[in-house]
C-alpha cells in the first residue's frame, strides 16, 4: 500500500496535503505515515499465520518515540543495539519482556542496565562477551537468557557496507565454533542458553541467502539439542529489503514467511524476527524545497535545502531514492542533478534524474527514507537537525521539532581559560 499518493495533482500523506504540512513546519523535514507503519507490521505478522512468533522492531532504523510507540501499540517488541536504544524502546512503552539486545560491544554498564530491566534476551556475539555477561549477571544474582549470534558465512548479496554474515565481518560466532561455545556457556553461572540468532545483512532482495543461512542455523539447533541443550528460541534477524526503485521487487513477506516456516518449523522453537527497514523504510519521505535551479555547463542542478547531513544514504551507500515533485505536472520531465547545500561533492542525492520541471521555491519529496534517514543525520556545516512529522489519518504532529541555533551552539562549552 502506498500512503503517499497524488490527489488532484497534489501529493498527500494519508488525508493531508504535503504542501499544507510544509507551510506549517517549514522545509526540510521528514514526514511519516502511521497507516503505512501499521500496514507493514500487520502484513509481516499475518504472513506467519499461527507460528509462535515475536516481532522485534530493529529500532536503529528509526528511533523516534512516536514511531516506536505506533509499532509497540500493535504488539511489536524491540531489537536494540545500545543502552540508548533500550531506553528509547522502554520509554515508548515496549515491555522489557519483548526486548532483545544485539551488538558486538555491549559494555558492562549496558549489561547491568539490561539485566536490571529484565529484558527478554541477550544476543551474544563472542566469547569475551559471554564471560563478561556471566560475571555481571552472577554478581547481580540474575540469570541472562542468551542466544549466540551465529556468523553463518553466507553472502547476503547486498551492499558491502550492510553485509554482516560473511566470515570476514566482525559479527557473530563462526558457525563452526558454535557447539564449542555453547558447551562453555552451559557451565557458566548467570547464563541460560535459550537459542541461536543471526542477522546476515540489510536490504536483502533475494530469498536464497536467507534460506542458506536459516538452513545452516537450523542444523546447528538440531546438533545443540543432541548435545543436551534446551534450545527454545531461534532469532532470524532482519534484513528483508524494500523496493527503492520501480523495477526491483524484493520477496514479499508471504514468500519470506513461507520459506521460514519450511526451514525452521520442525524445530518447535519460538521464532523471533528483527525487521527494521521493512517496517519503516517506505513509511517516510523527506520534503525539501528547491533553493536554486542552476544551469551548469553540462548539467542542470536542482539545489535543494536538504543535504547529506539530513540523509546520508546516497553518499554513504550509493543508495537510490525516488525524487518527485509534490505537484504533478503535464510538462515533460527534465534531467537534473539533485544536490544539497553542503560543501562536499558527495552531497548529491541523484545524478541525471528525470524530474518534472522545477523552479526555485517548489517542493519535492525524496522517497523511502523512513529507515536509516533521520537516525543517521548530523549537524555538519552547522545545519540544524530537521524536524520529523507523523501523520495519522486527518491529523499530523511534529514528533521532533527543529532545534534553534541557540540550542545547537549552546551544546558547546568554553573552557575556563577561554571564557572571560
Ligand atoms: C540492523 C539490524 C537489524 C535490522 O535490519 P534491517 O535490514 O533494517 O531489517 C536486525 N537485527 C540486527 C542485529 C541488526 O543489526
Amino acid at each position: 500500500m502506498n500512503y503517499f499518493e497524488y490527489r488532484d495533482g497534489e501529493m498527500h500523506v494519508e488525508n493531508i496535503k504535503v504542501a499544507t504540512i510544509a507551510d506549517e513546519v517549514g522545509t526540510p523535514f521528514y514526514l511519516y505515515s502511521s497507516a503505512s507503519l501499521i500496514y507493514q507490521f500487520n502484513q509481516f505478522k499475518e504472513a506467519f499465520g499461527d507460528l509462535d512468533l515475536l516481532i522485534c522492531y530493529a529500532v536503529k532504523a528509526n528511533t523516534n518515540q512516536a514511531v516506536i510507540k505506533t509499532l509497540a501499540n500493535i504488539g511489536a517488541g524491540a531489537d536494540v543495539v545500545s543502552e540508548g536504544e533500550m531506553r528509547r524502546a522502554l520509554e515508548a512503552g515496549v515491555p522489557p519482556s519483548k526486548i532483545v539486545y544485539s551488538g558486538v560491544a555491549k559494555s558492562s554498564t549496558e549489561m547491568k542496565f539490561a539485566l536490571n530491566q529484565g529484558i527478554y534476551q541477550f544476543n551474544v556475539e563472542s566469547e569475551p562477551e559471554l564471560f563478561q555477561l556471566s560475571k555481571i549477571a552472577d554478581d547481580l544474582n540474575k540469570t541472562a537468557d542468551i542466544t549466540f549470534r551465529v556468523n553463518p558465512d553466507v553472502d547476503a548479496k547486498t551492499h558491502a557496507k550492510i553485509s554482516t554474515g560473511k566470515s570476514e565481518n566482525k559479527f557473530g560466532v563462526p558457525w563452526t565454533s558454535v557447539q564449542d561455545i555453547c558447551s562453555k556457556a552451559a557451565k557458566l553461572p548467570g547464563i541460560k542458553l535459550v537459542g541461536l540468532d543471526l542477522h546476515i545483512g540489510s536490504q536483502i532482495t533475494e530469498l536464497d541467502p536467507f534460506e542458506e543461512a536459516f538452513t545452516k542455523i537450523s542444523e546447528l539447533v538440531e546438533l545443540l539439542k543432541k548435545d543436551g541443550h534446551d534450545i527454545t528460541r531461534l532469532d532470524l534477524g532482519g534484513g528483508l529489503g524494500i523496493p527503492y526503485e520501480g523495477d526491483d521487487f524484493p520477496p514479499l513477506p508471504r514468500e519470506y514467511a513461507d520459506m521460514v516456516k519450511k526451514v525452521v518449523s520442525h524445530l518447535g522453537c519460538q521464532i523471533i524476527i528483527e525487521p527494521g527497514r521493512f517496517l519503516v523504510g517506505n513509511a517516510g519521505i523527506l520534503v525539501s524545497k528547491v533553493v536554486y535551479v542552476k544551469k551548469g555547463e553540462e548539467r542542470e542542478f536542482l539545489i535543494i535545502d536538504a543535504a547529506m547531513n539530513d540523509l546520508v544514504r546516497p553518499s554513504m551507500y550509493d543508495a537510490y531514492h525516488g525524487i518527485v515533485s509534490i505537484t504533478q505536472s503535464d510538462e515533460d520531465s527534465k534531467l537534473y542533478d539533485v544536490v544539497g547545500p553542503v560543501c562536499e561533492t558527495g552531497d548529491t542525492f541523484a545524478t541525471n534524474r528525470l524530474v518534472s520541471p522545477m523552479e526555485s521555491g517548489d517542493l519535492l519529496a525524496i522517497r523511502s527514507v523512513g529507515a536509516y534517514g533521520a537516525v543517521m543525520s548530523s549537524t555538519y556545516n552547522t545545519r540544524r537537525l530537521i524536524p520529523e512529522v507523523l501523520v495519522n489519518k486527518d491529523e499530523f504532529a511534529i514528533v521532533r521539532p527543529r532545534p534553534s541555533y541557540t540550542e545547537m551552539i549552546a551544546l558547546d562549552k568554553l573552557p575556563k581559560w577561554l571564557s572571560k
